[in-house]
């Protein structure tokens, strides 16, 4: 079996023992073993800050832009092998696979046009000079540098080719080098990919580092300058945000956490707005085995079409064949471990405690290409909850598989509007509709509780999106039990990167120094 390794100080280094072990969820015969005990993570944090800051920080936006373009090719190159890890490791189905892969080399894409954009300098002005005081000389500007050390990322297990990817390409952009720490469980996917970006020789000295098994002390040695970013549970989201070392050096943390993310279903929507939410709502519950961070898990529908919901979902949903990812036909793996089955499991029993199953089965379906008793899957199922405002689970358990729950609500935007802030902060709530007053009330009440809000009419049902769908160019994350992050949407998410600086003086000295 392969022991993985992690890259610090620009060597590949394996960890002392056995560490832990991955496994192929399908089968669950072990895959790999990623150990980092031993490694001093203190020297890798110096390296990067003392060696690939200043390599990066040397070049410009455009020059950061060819790099990234350089690894995205260089990703891309190897995509057939990505895809194979995974479905042995992630338990990915094709589509699944690409969904990660593909999403990481386009995500180093936009970011490197957006690169182009921002030219041949180094430091980025944030808004207009500001004239300050009488005579019209005086003035100012903001500024937004590098911040001076690195960028730590701690990533879930459901994204590591993305997660990777999207986290630095905002980094790299801004000029701060990266230390990676995926989820152990599917990290192999995250070492491959460091590999085929550091073998190509594509990065400066120092640039990107890799954890590959447990974080241990690596929080211990963060220092001011230094920016973390973390997505996965809010329990582990705490820890880090309250980290001693954390909270001394005063370093920022942007959380990406659970969410409850929301569905509308507007009265009297179009057909084909109709048709675009069924399928939307197909996919949000299979797609990767619900095990994506924006998944719908709380679909408000207007209690006279319930029943029409039950039938065009559940029809949908019951064409899904589940089994081995790599066995044809099969449109739903496993989910990725053994713990997130555990998880997955006893949340739906918390969950049936006030909801009813009206598709699928908690007992599972068949399996196409699955030794009997083996992997670690869940069928997709779809639950009600008949009093919704009291469902208090509903609102507030995130199950991390195939699993949503329909709430019937009176047709009003007022009604779904209160059943979707009962999620205490999300990450995205779509809604489908052509009522035009309608959608325009409900955007009001639930902008100041999502991070992204995807309306879909008639017009566009036909090209829309599936609501889970993150998008460079827009923003990630959300507020509240979501963790309060903000990722992506193009420069915005450099902002966690960058020292922002009022620069006051000589209005038209500071003109020609910052090149504004
Ligand atoms: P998790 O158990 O919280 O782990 C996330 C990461 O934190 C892993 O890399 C883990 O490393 C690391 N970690 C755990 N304890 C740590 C500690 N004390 N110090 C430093 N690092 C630590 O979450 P998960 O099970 O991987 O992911 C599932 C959750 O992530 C779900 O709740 C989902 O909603 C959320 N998620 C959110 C988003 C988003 O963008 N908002 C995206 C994806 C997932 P090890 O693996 O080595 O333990």
């Amino acid at each position: 079996m392969q022991q993985l390794t992690s890259y610090l100080s620009g060597a590949w280094l394996a960890g002392e023992g056995d560490g832990a072990t991955l496994y192929d969820p399908t089968t669950e015969a072990p895959v790999a073993r990623a150990s980092t005990q031993g490694l001093d993570f203190g020297a890798a944090l110096t390296h990067a800050r003392d060696v690939g800051g200043p390599n990066l920080r040397a070049l410009t936006f455009a020059q950061r832009g060819e790099l990234l373009a350089a690894m995205s090719k260089a990703i891309h190159g190897q995509r057939e092998r990505l895809l194979d890890i995974g479905r042995i490791n992630c338990g990915n189905t094709r589509g699944d696979a690409k969904f990660d892969v593909d999403g990481a080399t386009g995500t180093l894409m936009f970011y490197a046009g957006l690169a182009k954009s921002l030219g041949d300098r180094k430091l980025m002005l944030d808004g207009d000079a500001i004239p300050i005081g009488r005579g019209g000389r005086v003035g100012g500007q903001h500024v937004r540098v590098p911040r001076p050390g690195v960028a730590i990322h701690i990533n879930a297990f459901n994204f590591p080719a993305w997660g990777l990817a999207e986290k630095a390409a905002c980094e790299l952009l801004a000029g701060v080098p990266v230390v990676s720490k995926p989820a152990t469980a599917t990290a192999w996917m995250t070492q491959e990919i460091v590999r085929i970006v550091i073998e190509a020789g594509i990065l400066p000295e120092g640039v990107l580092s890799l954890v590959c098994g447990r974080a241990g002390d690596l929080l211990d040695h963060v220092t001011w300058g230094d920016a973390i970013a973390f997505t996965g549970s809010a329990d582990t989201g705490l820890r880090i945000r309250s980290h001693p070392a954390v909270l001394r050096a005063g370093v920022p943390v942007n959380i990406e956490a659970d969410s409850l993310n929301a569905t509308v279903l507007v009265p009297d929507a179009d057909d084909d707005t109709y048709d675009a939410f069924i399928r939307a709502m197909h996919t949000e519950i299979t797609q990767k085995a619900g095990q994506k961070c924006t998944a719908t898990r709380r679909i408000m529908v207007p209690r006279d079409q319930i029943d029409d919901v039950v039938e065009d979902l559940g029809e949908r949903i019951g064409r899904t064949i589940v089994g081995d990812p790599g066995a044809e036909g099969v449109r739903m793996g496993p989910l990725a471990t053994a713990d997130q089955l555990s998880s997955a499991r006893e949340g739906i029993g918390r969950l049936l405690e006030q909801t009813k199953v009206v598709h699928g089965s908690v007992e599972g379906g068949e399996l196409v290409g699955v030794e009997s008793g083996r992997g670690y899957f869940v069928s997709p199922l779809l639950l009600q909850a008949d009093d919704p405002h009291r469902a208090d689970v509903v609102h507030d358990l995130e199950v991390f598989g195939p699993v949503s729950t329909l709430l019937p609500y009176d047709g009003t935007a007022a009604d779904a509007a209160a059943l979707v802030r009962r999620g205490q902060g999300s990450l995205v709530t779509s809604i489908y509709g052509d009522d035009r007053k309608y959608l325009g009330e409900a955007i009001a009440a639930l902008a100041g509780w999502n991070g992204r809000i995807v309306v879909t009419d008639g017009k566009i049902a036909d090209k829309a999106l599936p609501p889970g769908m993150v998008m460079p160019q827009m923003l990630h994350g959300g507020p509240g039990r979501a963790g309060g992050g903000e990722e992506l949407g193009g420069t915005r998410g450099m902002g966690l990167y960058q020292q922002r600086c009022a620069v006051q003086g000589n209005g038209p000295l500071l003109a020609k120094l910052l090149d504004a």
